[in-house]
């Protein structure tokens, strides 16, 4: 179990109410997820009005590199956090789904970033950022030239700057939803960019052919509301 699926776990027992989606819970052959689920499809006409503003002050202190079977993850100590309605939320780590696990009206981008930051009580909450070919990302590809040859050997990664893996604008939408991998623990709070940022089409194909195919597929709303601002 790596730091971060210990810290999944431990949440568990936070007093923030996050909840194992129970995928020992088998009912016709399919496992008992939650109610609110993730990732979504955000279909625009349906979004409500109201969501809270975010603000985030990144510090260059990026800790380690590591790949998993999972996905590429950067690890950072503390220093960087995220703020919205007065809740404080720290920087633990970011990786990478392509293609992007939340769609968009149905049509998915080819890479979704998920900078995964933790509140005091243990409470997630996830900035999604989509990435579309364009220009090239001097962050991405200086985290492409630091890649580890192994799996699960942090690599040291003192001076990343993640900015450039956050489009300037932070308008979003937000819902409650869980984690994407096991054990897709709800709730936690999600906000999807509706900027995206840009990265070559050589700096994707890279991504892909390191990470291969890791996105969730869409869940149920059931009934959940997606806001914006
Ligand atoms: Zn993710």
């Amino acid at each position: 179990m790596n730091r971060y699926q210990r810290l999944r776990a431990l949440s568990a027992f936070h007093s923030c109410t996050l909840r194992s989606a129970r995928p020992d819970a088998f009912g016709g052959g399919e496992p008992v997820f939650g109610m609110r689920q993730s990732p979504i499809d955000i279909a625009p006409e349906r979004v409500l009005p109201g969501a809270a503003p975010i603000e985030i002050r990144f510090e260059h202190d990026a800790n380690f590199v590591r790949r998993t079977d999972h996905s590429l993850e950067v690890h950072f100590t503390e220093g960087s956090v995220l703020s919205r309605s007065g809740v404080v939320y720290r920087l633990h780590q970011l990786h990478f789904h392509t293609p992007a696990e939340t769609l968009l009206a149905g049509v998915p981008h080819p890479v979704e970033t998920h900078f995964v930051f933790e509140g005091d009580l243990g409470c997630f909450l996830v900035v999604a950022a989509f990435m579309r070919a364009g220009r090239s990302n001097p962050a991405l590809r200086d985290l492409l030239a630091h890649v580890p040859d192994g799996f699960d050997e942090p690599s040291p990664f003192p001076s990343f700057d993640p900015h450039l893996l956050l489009p300037e604008r932070l308008g979003h939408w937000a819902y409650t939803g869980s984690l994407t991998t096991p054990p897709y623990l709800e709730p936690v709070e999600w906000v999807v960019l509706k900027d995206e940022v840009e990265a070559s089409a050589e700096e994707i194909s890279a991504l892909e052919a390191l990470l291969g195919m890791n996105a969730r597929p869409v869940q149920p709303m059931n009934g959940r509301t997606v806001r914006e601002c």
